[in-house]
């Protein structure tokens, strides 16, 4: 081979501490062979750690060269790095570094996941059987001993087939039987073809390398081969596989991995052990987005509702409707001609009818308040005079008996319908249809029902009785004049020239000079309609930002929690970056999880919101529509606020370097 496989030149590291600089390596050069065995030793605190992190791509030099198999790594990027340590290096660290509540299986997988090899769990369980541990797959690290604990991490540092195993002090937490052991399996490693670079401070341990590389104060004071041959190595209780030798070519491969299914996997389930690890609080941070989506949904549903039923009601009055009524139009409060009140006559309504073609419909009116008497019952109410008309075009045809004809009209026929609130009033349940009322005295024949208009803010719109035109205004009110006359057009788009046209007409009439302001006023129903889906609208739109700020708030509890989450778990960041993972996988994992939290969030808040709006349209009567939009839009923003608010935490994350995240306290 041309090259070493490593290579250090004049490698410096120094740190900030306070307001000096501490330099702890000052110019080590040093070259390591494929397939040595090294030992670096040294006191404590002369910098062995540091220099195996440069060694191991975690830290970086402050300055001088370092070369792995021939190409310069020491300005490498971090993804470049991981990519790097996921191909080529294995590690084993002093404290273990297991993945805590995760089995023995899964944390020996961890690092295939980064480097997206495949049969994971068929090789991490290969590997456990060759350190011994087949039978503790399912083991959490704190289900094992010290000792079981390392062989995990040996089989963990081994499971993406490394050149180089880098172990610092890995006997430093174990008994002497323990630590034995462990020495044994590092050896066999050593001869099946793996770089072993170990960092001690015991001489024992240091002799069963090949090589000991002694550090002080920041330079190497020693480098000498040992007498150890290739054959006494002492018995392992396991085997290693023999493996295959490096090729003599290294391949050089620094893009990450794309995104695996596994990948997913992987992050989907250490968002479930982060969840399930701290319940409570991941209750308590869903708690904000539970509400928050409950709360749009239910208030979407009132809102929906409400608009609904005001537009049932308004299409009950009818539509494209336009009254005509005489006095002027109220312009800026003040009303013009006060007094010269015009006056419709019959001969208006045919006027009116013909006046634009989409003139479908034209009914007269008068109106009047009468005593209507039952027997021993009386009731005050509203009469209305109208004609046959009437029925279809307010929607209002008997929904019991029958509505009055054009001849009972003309013949000024003692004929009436009774609004639902006048027949409870008189009749209680007794069936009124064919029965005798008296209406100011006068004996009217009851032909129908009219169907329940329901009330309004304002009125009572069943307390209503009607009658033919003629009748009212010859015999019962004794008008001359009409209150009203309504027209219906055949579509809401002829209503603005219809309007015109009998402007124009009414004008004539009434023979209104050029100056004069008119002496009549029309009101349109669709304007009326308009104003209150705008006002509905607002209310809807009112009742979402509430909502939404609630979201909002839902959503910082959940940054907050991930923010905690995150220096939590700043040494299982650190590990999982020492493993392989890019910024990008750990950006994924903590975006994962807390994309997770607020999903399920969303969903427990969609169950309540829809049980909110069922509770209030069923017990409380109000209408409430739970649409299909909602629930979406509910949705979609809970998942959306998960991303945006656990973006700021996940790349915190993410961009923790590996070395102080290992060291963090
Ligand atoms: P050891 O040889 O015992 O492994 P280390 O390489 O861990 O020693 O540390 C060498 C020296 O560098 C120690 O004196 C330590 O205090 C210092 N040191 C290590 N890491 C840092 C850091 N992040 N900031 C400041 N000083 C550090
Ligand atoms: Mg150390």
């Amino acid at each position: 081979m041309s090259h070493a496989l490593i290579e250090l030149k004049g490698i410096t590291r120094s740190y900030t501490v306070g307001d000096g600089q501490l330099t702890v390596l000052k110019g080590i050069s040093l070259s390591i062979e494929e397939g040595e065995f090294v030992a670096i030793m040294g006191p404590s605190g002369s910098g062995k750690s540091t220099l195996m992190q440069i060694l191991g791509l975690l830290d970086r030099p402050s300055t001088g060269q370092y070369f792995l198999l021939g190409h310069d790594v020491s300005g490498l990027s971090d993804d470049e790095g991981a990519a790097l340590r996921s191909k080529t290096i294995g590690f084993i660290f002093q404290m273990f570094n297991l993945l805590a509540r995760t089995s023995a299986l899964d944390n020996v997988a961890l690092p295939m996941i980064y480097s997206g090899a495949p049969n994971r769990d068929m090789r991490a369980k290969e590997l456990l059987q060759d350190v011994g541990l087949g039978d503790r797959l399912d083991h959490a690290p704190n289900q094992l001993s010290g000792g079981q604990q390392q062989r995990v991490a040996i089989a963990r540092a081994l499971v993406n087939r490394p050149r180089i195993l880098f172990a610092d002090e890995p006997t430093g937490n174990l008994a002497s039987a323990q630590a034995d052991e462990i020495l044994a399996q590092l050896e066999l490693l050593n001869r099946s073809g793996i770089t072993v670079i170990m960092v001690t401070h015991e001489p024992e341990i240091a002799a069963h390398a090949r090589r000991v590389i002694r550090i002080k104060d920041g330079v190497v004071v020693s480098d000498e081969r040992t007498e150890r041959s290739r054959g006494d190595a002492g018995g392992g209780t396991a085997v290693a596989p023999p493996r295959q030798k490096a090729s003599a070519s290294p391949k050089f491969k620094l893009e990450t991995p794309d995104f695996s299914f596994g990948e997913f996997k992987e992050y989907g389930a250490s968002a479930t052990r982060a969840m399930a690890a701290n319940k409570v609080r991941s209750a308590l941070s869903m708690l904000g987005i539970l509400i928050g989506v409950a709360a749009v949904i239910a208030m979407l549903a009132i809102g929906r509702g409400a608009q609904k039923a005001i537009e049932a009601r308004i299409s009950s009055l009818g539509s494209n409707l336009v009254t005509l009524s005489p006095g002027a139009t109220t312009r800026g409060g003040v009303r013009g001609e006060a007094g010269s009140g015009s006056r419709f006559t019959l001969g208006d309504i045919k006027a009116v009818a013909k006046a634009n073609p989409h003139i479908v419909r034209v009914d007269g009116n008068v109106q009047g308040t009468v005593q209507v008497v039952y027997k021993d019952k009386n009731t005050s109410t509203s009469l209305t005079g109208a004609l046959p008309v009437y029925g279809p075009m307010r929607n209002s045809e008997a929904y019991f008996g029958r509505f009055f004809t054009e001849d009972e009209n003309l013949r000024l026929a003692r004929v009436v319908l009774l609004g639902q609130t006048v027949v409870n009033n008189l009749f209680g349940k007794e069936n009124p249809v064919g029965k005798e009322v008296k209406i100011n005295h006068i004996g009217f024949k009851v032909i129908g029902i009219l169907p329940i208009k329901g009330s309004s803010t304002f009125r009572d719109q069943d307390d209503v009785v009607i009658i033919p035109l003629y009748t009212a205004m010859k015999r019962v009110l004794g008008k001359l004049y009409l209150n009203s006359i309504p027209f219906e057009c055949d579509s809401p788009e002829t209503i603005q020239q219809a309007m015109e046209d009998v402007g124009v007409l009414m004008r004539h009439r009434h023979h209104l000079p050029q100056y004069k302001e008119d002496d009549f006023s029309m009101r349109n129903m669709a304007d009326v309609q308009a104003a209150l889906a705008g006002t509905t609208q607002t209310f809807t739109l009112l009742l979402g930002m509430v909502a939404a700020i609630s979201l909002l708030v839902g959503g910082i509890g959940i940054m907050n929690i991930m923010l905690v989450s995150v220096s939590e778990r700043t040494r299982e960041i650190g590990l999982r970056k020492a493993v392989g993972a890019a910024r990008r996988a750990i950006l994924a994992q903590f975006l994962i999880e807390s994309a997770v939290l607020s999903t399920l969030g969303g969903l427990i808040g969609i169950v309540l919101g829809i049980t909110i709006s069922l509770t209030l349209s069923t017990f409380a009567g109000w209408a409430a529509i739970v649409t299909p939009e909602a629930v979406i839009l509910a949705f979609v923003f809970s998942a959306t606020v998960g991303i945006v608010f656990g973006f700021w935490p996940a790349r915190k994350a993410s961009l923790l370097s590996p070395i102080e995240a290992l060291r963090y306290e």
